[in-house]
């Protein structure tokens, strides 16, 4: 089962077979097609996906500035070093 919203917002039950048909709403009797990419599981989906992608982005920022961190400790570190031998 997927949950269709009507143009009118009602939230349908809808089996999944009944997908790409027409179907009236029996709350506002307006007809309109069923389509997946109406259902809120459809949606839950796609938030599902961008939040894991956002995830993901961040996590690769978090990577890259803790590398230019500890390169910059680094490179701190090998100036302490070359202006202690002068
Ligand atoms: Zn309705």
């Amino acid at each position: 089962m997927v949950h269709i919203l009507c143009p009118a917002r009602h939230c349908l039950e809808t089996p999944r077979e009944m997908l790409g048909q027409e179907a009236l709403c029996p709350f506002c009797h307006r007809q309109f097609r069923l389509r997946f990419q109406d259902s809120l599981e459809y949606r839950q989906q796609v938030l599902e996906e961008r939040t894991r992608r956002e995830e993901k982005t961040g996590q690769l920022w978090l990577y890259w500035s803790v590398g230019v961190g500890v390169a910059v400790v680094v490179l701190v570190v090998i100036l302490m070093v070359a202006a202690a031998q002068h």
